[in-house]
């Protein structure tokens, strides 16, 4: 109940107050805030370059400033570019943008941010376009690594989720908050005070929890997201709260209890509504608790939902994870090898392609793709939604060896960025399979008796895909060289191998992955066919031969 109607404005007073109000409990743990870290303003250095947001007066411009190792606080942009930006830091503008940047010039998400920021009474802001020299792939590589620290360390990161490109801007009027409240039913109400007051009854919002802005459809949004530890969320409904203990957002509909600090919350890594989120804390939970065995289904879980976003560059599929990479790796301590981690690599090795993005029909193909990546890493499958391994399968065989894993780095200044090949030798169970066979385990969906399934790279029911388009590379002729299974793991009631990859083998003798496949056994087989499991072994089970390959 409120005297007047909620605003619509978010550079409101109200709205200003209440994210203001917000901050204030997040850093001093009240209410709901008693898991968030104290963090206001934030004891670290300021990053290697940083906008300073200047008055508003307008005497002291704002500037492009070098972080100096200055300690001090920070907010972080995150936003849709939708194209590029021509009034972006390059080298031959730093000088003048160190002397000023020209505000009114810029695009106008970059003006709102700005704007919001000194609104707020904090005097930097980190913006990717200004913040990075954008001309200088030294440069881009090495902010690239610090990325993670970047988002983590601000106060708050600034998410411009209504903005479709940089020139929308995001403080806007809320569209959508005004036809709510035209749509609403007005109820008189009589306050405590002896006043007339009102009551009004929206329509429950239909998008719970919000995630479907056209901030959520980019790839490189998702990790500024969930390394933040504070995020101040711009929709068209509402302005959103999100921080480590809870979500919500300034019309009441979304509160959401996160926090907890005990071992159960090693459960929680995949909530049930909406997306993983504040990577950082849950890591460091994790670490606290001495828990790697957590991190194969997390890293799972985080690549399934950056695979969701789009990029408009192909080849920036492993930048744009790198951040989460670089602080999975400083908790765990794992060697990153191109999108997979070499302590649980078997696993890592037997995901899928789930889903393309968007209709084929609309697939462009090959945006030309500098970077080849080996075609054993889902790095090497773009625009698809990858998924990962099937835990019940998750018993390793004791006659599979990883021999060798080694990547191509684009950078050695960037580990957790592109890679331009790859090679993986491995010694495992191997036995051929002619492309009739192979055609008969892959079509068979309800068709009867079955003993398992393959899932091709390019293949989502009920349409198949050209490979190329997925991958830089032509497809290998399966129909005249058929194919090699790969046993990788087992499952626990069978005692072989049961699912592994499906590999193609070239000219040269080295293979290429096309493919997953998996054994129904135990409830997947009685579900599933009705064979016995005596009958599944003779038509599957026996003919590997343990053998080394390599994959490229
Ligand atoms: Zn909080």
């Amino acid at each position: 109940m409120a005297s007047s109607l909620p605003s619509t404005d978010p550079m409101s007073p109200e709205s200003m107050m209440n994210i203001r109000y917000w901050l204030i409990c997040c850093a001093n743990r009240l209410f709901e805030h008693g898991h968030c870290p104290e963090i206001m303003p934030v004891p670290t250095e300021l990053p290697t370059r940083v906008v300073y947001v200047g008055t508003d007066d307008g005497l002291d411009p704002p500037r492009l400033q070098p972080g100096n190792g200055e300690i001090a606080g920070y907010v972080s942009l995150s936003y849709c570019w939708g194209g590029s930006q021509t009034h972006q830091t390059e080298r031959n503008r730093i000088e003048e943008y160190m002397h000023a940047v020209p505000v009114v010039r810029l695009p106008k998400s970059l003006q709102d941010a700005i704007f919001l920021t000194r609104a707020l009474g904090i005097k930097y802001i980190w913006i990717d376009s200004l913040c990075i020299i954008q001309d200088c792939d030294e440069d881009k590589d090495r902010e690239m690594t610090k990325m993670a620290n970047i988002y983590k360390n601000a106060i708050f990161t600034i998410s411009a989720a209504r903005a479709k490109s940089c020139n929308d801007g995001f403080l806007g009027v809320q569209d959508r908050r005004v036809e709510l409240i035209h749509d609403s039913i007005k109820l008189p109400m009589n306050c405590l005070n002896g006043a007339i007051g009102s009551v009004l009854l929206y329509s429950y919002r239909a998008q719970f929890p919000r995630n479907d802005t056209p901030i959520d459809k980019r790839a490189w949004t998702y990790q500024e997201r969930i390394l933040s530890r504070r995020v101040v969320t711009f929709f068209n409904d509402a302005i959103g709260w999100s921080c480590t203990s809870c979500d919500m957002a300034d019309d009441g509909l979304e509160v959401e209890e996160l926090g907890a600090t005990d071992s159960a919350f090693l459960n929680l890594h995949v909530p049930i509504f909406g997306r993983m989120s504040h990577v950082s804390q849950r890591l460091s939970i994790c670490s606290r608790y001495g828990s790697t065995k957590i991190s194969p289904m997390f890293w799972e879980r985080a690549v399934q939902e950056y695979t969701l976003g789009s990029l408009s560059d192909l080849d920036d599929r492993l930048p744009a994870i790198a951040g989460i990479a670089s602080e999975f790796h400083n908790t765990t301590g794992d060697v990153y090898v191109a999108g997979l981690w070499k302590s649980h690599l078997i696993q890592d090795l037997q995901w899928t392609v789930f889903k393309q993005l968007g209709e084929p029909s609309n697939n462009t193909g090959n945006k030309d793709i500098k970077y080849d990546a080996p075609t054993w890493t889902w790095a090497s499958i773009h625009e698809c939604m990858i998924m990962g391994f099937r835990e019940e399968y998750d018993l390793h065989s004791d006659r599979v060896e990883i021999i060798d894993c080694k990547v191509d780095l684009v950078s050695p200044s960037a580990p957790f960025g592109s890679v331009s090949g790859g090679e993986l030798k491995i010694r495992a169970p191997l036995r051929f399979l002619s492309h009739r066979q192979i055609k008969e385990m892959a079509l068979c969906y309800g068709v009867g008796k079955y003993i398992g399934a393959v899932s091709f790279d390019w293949i989502f029911w009920p349409y198949t895909v050209a490979l190329t388009s997925l991958r830089g590379r032509v497809a290998p002729d399966i129909e005249s060289t058929g194919v090699w299974c790969l046993g990788l793991s087992k499952h626990a009631d069978l005692n072989y191998e049961s699912s592994g990859l499906i590999l193609a083998k070239r000219a040269d003798g080295l293979f290429e992955r096309i493919g997953v496949f998996q054994i129904y056994v135990g409830d997947d087989w009685l579900e599933c066919g009705t064979a016995d499991l005596d009958e599944l072994r003779s038509s599957w089970g026996d003919d590997y031969i343990v053998t080394d390959v390599t994959i490229v």
